[in-house]
């Protein structure tokens, strides 16, 4: 078995229940990559989940110590986490887009203002994949689904002027990256800055689903058909894109890393200097 597998992940749960082709591994492994090459411990680190399929491949299946806030609350036990936790101790979160951008997003936003140390690495398959396919959040415009057959019309997050990412900069987060799966090291380059940011950290990845939104979208289950029709829109943050299409934009947005004080220094400073003057 892979070398990461065999240290991250727990027997009894592999192979993953993942459908044949699915791009969600390749965003994991890269996570576990960056872990493995910080040289961090499992001791060193939490994991944290929400629901769908990016929830169910980690939740008690990574080794180590897990935990699970399902419909979008796992943001708010992390910032519950920090404070009950060692301060070294990494609370790193895999969650979908979904959890992260839809229900989830309020407590998301609330985590980026406080600045909590913690990582939020999002694995996106563009929509409500696990329930069948219906567009969400970041659901590129026009592109047909279970619940949008003629194309989706509404506006997404990934949108120029609409981005999430803008909202989540706007909020405080200290360091923000988007990436899809099929990118190589740089996808993990950018996961270990997340990880070395003390404060709030988030990684957006892009990943084929060739089930649901390959089918829906592109009339096939084929994981190539998928994975080029990613690829083709894949474009660094620098580069000058095709006007009017419908392109992923790559690159690290947003980098504060390490210049905000984080949430639960902040508290305890706090709760230091009363407990002086009461006394
Ligand atoms: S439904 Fe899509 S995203 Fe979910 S496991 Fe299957 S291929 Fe992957």
């Amino acid at each position: 078995m892979d070398y990461l597998a065999t240290k991250y992940l727990r027997p009894r749960k592999t192979p993953s229940t993942a459908c044949s082709g699915c791009g969600l591994g390749q965003v994991h492994k890269k996570l576990l990559k960056a872990v493995d090459e910080l040289g961090l411990e499992l001791d060193d680190v939490v994991w944290g989940t929400g629901i769908g399929c990016a929830g169910r491949q980690t939740f008690a299946t990574w080794k180590g110590d897990n935990y699970a806030g399902t419909h979008g609350r796992v943001y708010a036990l992390s910032a519950g986490l920090r404070i009950a936790l060692p301060q070294d101790k990494r609370i790193i979160c895999t969650v979908g887009d979904g959890d992260a951008f839809g229900i989830g997003l309020l407590n998301l936003l609330h985590c980026a203002r406080r600045n909590v140390y913690m990582t939020v690495v999002v694995a996106d398959n563009l929509g409500y994949m696990s329930t069948g396919g219906q567009y969400g959040w970041t659901t590129p415009l026009g592109v047909k689904t279970d619940s949008s057959p003629y194309g989706t019309f509404e506006p997404n997050f990934m949108q120029e002027g609409q981005d999430v990412m803008n909202l989540l900069k706007g909020a405080g987060a200290t360091f923000l990256a988007r990436h899809t799966s099929l990118q190589g090291q740089e996808v993990v380059e950018s996961m270990k800055k997340a990880v070395m940011n003390k404060g709030f950290s988030l990684v957006h990845v892009i990943y084929p689903c060739v089930t649901n939104f390959s089918d829906r979208a592109l009339g096939t289950r084929k994981p190539l058909a998928m994975y080029n029709w990613i690829k083709s829109r894949t474009y660094n943050l620098n580069d000058k894109v095709p006007e009017g299409e419908m392109t992923f934009r790559t690159g690290i947005y947003w980098d504060a890393s390490n210049t905000r004080q984080e949430f639960s220094d902040k508290l305890f400073e706090y709760t230091k200097e009363q407990q002086r003057r009461a006394r």
